[in-house]
């Protein structure tokens, strides 16, 4: 069963310890991540992206898949298949395809704008228990064609938007999706601490997770960061395992171009990933 991203969020805020949304593209996206969850006895959010979610058949494809893997692996767990960015047409579809949670990402509008369209898309995701995240200041780079322009978030329209009655909160501190620049200024922790500050209670989201120093991780864990998004690293670690049994000729020996052999290198390569970060982030053993 998927739940709302609330409850696991409200606990990692209070525990100061954060839970991972990993981004999904595929059946062994997908159960990699969950068995890797229920092995560390982990809460886990899965995201989906528009792009994602179309290359994947439809969100209605996604809900489906995902709810079915739940029942078929024994997950116990707490599940979250949340959209990672949607906009507002994405967002109602996700929450009518099975969602448990979902993003609208109002970013790119004036503040006003962003209000009313979250005000919207909160008060129809309430009535079926899901949750929502909104987003404050553009997160830097680019996420499925959408290109952010690594704004720092204002504090005081974060506690705008956190007042509607949002279950997260992305704000934009700096970071960036995708592979950081050498030249990175890094997190503003002064940003995040006033967010942190105006917004109370409210769970913080850390969006571009990969590549950020475990350091400053920790840190903004402390300063109320309670979901980290992590997509970039899994698709590289999958790269690299992928590569080397190619490279290495495995492919050409015997069965070694059959799927189930040709992919298993790199759906290890991202439980090891996803088992790394939940460590880091703290989340083990919190389910
Ligand atoms: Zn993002």
């Amino acid at each position: 069963m998927l739940v709302s991203a609330k409850d696991m969020l409200v606990k990692a805020k209070a525990g100061k310890y954060a839970v991972g949304q990993f981004n999904i593209n595929n059946l062994e996206w997908t159960k990699a991540i969950l068995l890797t969850a229920q092995e560390n006895n982990s809460p886990v959010i899965l995201g989906v992206s528009e792009g994602a979610g179309k290359y994947m058949c439809g969100f209605k494809t996604v809900a489906d898949m995902t709810k079915a893997m739940i029942d078929e692996l024994g997950i116990t767990v707490p599940v979250a298949l949340h959209l990672d960015h949607g906009s507002y047409e994405g967002a109602k579809k996700a929450i009518a395809a099975g969602f448990s949670s979902v993003m609208f990402d109002g970013s790119k509008y004036a503040i006003d704008e962003n209000i009313e369209k979250t005000k919207e898309i909160i008060a129809l995701a309430n009535s079926k228990g899901i949750s929502v995240e909104a987003e404050v200041g553009a997160i830097g780079g680019e996420e499925d064609g959408v290109v952010g322009g690594g704004e720092v978030a204002d504090p005081d329209e974060c506690k705008q938007i956190a007042d509607l009655g949002v279950d997260m909160l992305a704000a934009g501190i700096g970071n960036i999706h995708g592979k950081y620049p050498a030249n990175w200024a890094g997190l503003n922790f002064d940003v995040l601490a006033q967010i942190q500050e105006k917004t109370g209670i409210m769970p913080l989201v850390l969006h571009g997770g990969t590549g950020i120093p475990a350091d400053m991780i920790k840190k903004a864990i402390s300063l109320g960061v309670s979901k980290i998004n992590v997509n970039t690293e899994c698709q590289l670690s999958f790269a690299d395992a992928t590569r080397k049994y190619i490279e290495a000729g495995k492919d050409l020996e015997g069965k070694g171009f059959d799927p189930r052999k040709l992919l298993a290198p790199g759906f290890e390569a991202i439980k090891a990933t996803v088992k790394e970060k939940m460590e880091l982030f703290g989340s083990v053993n919190k389910a």
